[in-house]
Formats: structure tokens, C-alpha cells, sequence
């Protein structure tokens, strides 16, 4: 594979982020397969956080850190029951960019959503110079969940990713591991065996692309 222009080492910094925060934020019932649950993205994205900064601490890369120390929303003077999203006051992308100073890479994690329930694909953005990467952790996102789309990869710009990258980290992407909208994704993101497995096939990827 070709060289990159930047690598880690197990001893750089790494630095996770679950794209929401709160009990139900984005969440959506479903039936799959006779099975009713209700999805919730900031929970199991959450989940995913906490299962691949294990991993990548199982392979090495012991720096590994979460962004926000819990998945309660911020608020100046904490929850209050029936506030909606508006109402909230949660960490915005530009503050989530600027906490990744000092660190050499970063991910921030989500479930997309889409009006037709059967998008059911991996989206992946990154900067022009980490295609390779983009290109990698998108295919090992299709190929664990078996997803039926075509890998979406997306190299411009886009805040959160450009904000952190001018706080100083080279590295930095946001990841779209298919839809919340679509049943079979939900039913699979739902699953904590199936977020081990996504998390590995993460670190497996990070470990490949960034180690010399
Ligand atoms: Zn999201």
C-alpha cells in the first residue's frame, strides 16, 4: 500500500467520538425479523465508542481517549425532562474539533439516516490525502456488515473533520456505519457481538494504514 503522509505510533494519541449524546437522540422503532426494538443512536454509537477504544488498546495504542467523558448531554445547569434537541446544549462540532489538540488522530462515530429505509451503506469522510485510508475503512465497514450498498466515501471538507484538523490534528475522519433508517442496519447496530466486531475490523485497519 502506499506510504502515508503521516503514521502513528502506539504511543500518539487517539481520540474517539460518539457523534451524539443523550438516552435517545436519533432514536427510531422497528420491527426486523418479528423482532420490535427501538434504535437509538447516541446509545449504541456510544457502545461502538467504548468497544474500539478497547480494541485499539488491545492492539497497542494504549493513548486512546473518549471526547466527552460521559453521554449526558452538557447543559449549563443539567437535564431537564420534556426539553427537546433545540433546547439543548450539546458539545457543537467546532468545540468537538478544537478537543482533538494534541491528539494524531481522530474519529467521530455515527448511524446515518435517510428518507428510503433501504440506504444501507457506509459513508467515510476524510481529507484527499488519507483516499487509501477512506477507502480502506469504508470497505471493512461494508464487508462487517454485510451491508448491500456500494461504500460512499466523501474526501472534501466538513466541519467537524476540517475543525480538528486545524486544531492540529493531521488525521481526522467521520464515519457513517449505514443507516439507522434502515431495519436490517438498526437490527444489526443493536447487536453489542456485532459493535465488537465493527470495532475490530476498525482497529485492524488503523493498525495497517498507521504503523510504520
Ligand atoms: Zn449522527
Amino acid at each position: 500500500m502506499p506510504p502515508f503522509f503521516y503514521s502513528v505510533s502506539h504511543f500518539q494519541k487517539i481520540l474517539i467520538d460518539a457523534g451524539h449524546a443523550g438516552e435517545d437522540y436519533n432514536s427510531i422503532t422497528h420491527t426486523y425479523n418479528g423482532n420490535q426494538f427501538t434504535y437509538s443512536e447516541s446509545q449504541r454509537i456510544w457502545a461502538l465508542q467504548e468497544y474500539l477504544i478497547q480494541a485499539l488498546k488491545n492492539i497497542g495504542f494504549i493513548n486512546t481517549e473518549r471526547l466527552r467523558a460521559t453521554n449526558n448531554f452538557v447543559t449549563t445547569d443539567g437535564p431537564v425532562s420534556g426539553q427537546t434537541w433545540g433546547d439543548w446544549n450539546e458539545v457543537e462540532e467546532t468545540e468537538r474539533g478544537k478537543r482533538a489538540t494534541g491528539f494524531d488522530l481522530f474519529i467521530q462515530l455515527h448511524s446515518n439516516a435517510a428518507d428510503n429505509a433501504n440506504a444501507d451503506h457506509a459513508l467515510v469522510v476524510g481529507r484527499p490525502n488519507t483516499v487509501t485510508f477512506v477507502n480502506s475503512l469504508a470497505e471493512a465497514i461494508k464487508n462487517t456488515m454485510k451491508l448491500v450498498g456500494n461504500s460512499n466515501i466523501i474526501t472534501t471538507d466538513y466541519l467537524v473533520v476540517t475543525e480538528a484538523i486545524k486544531a492540529g490534528c493531521p488525521l481526522s475522519f467521520l464515519t457513517e456505519n449505514s443507516f439507522h433508517t434502515n431495519a436490517r442496519a438498526a437490527y444489526w447496530l443493536m447487536q453489542d457481538e456485532n459493535l465488537l466486531k465493527l470495532a475490530k475490523a476498525y482497529a485492524k485497519v488503523i493498525k495497517n494504514h498507521f504503523i510504520p
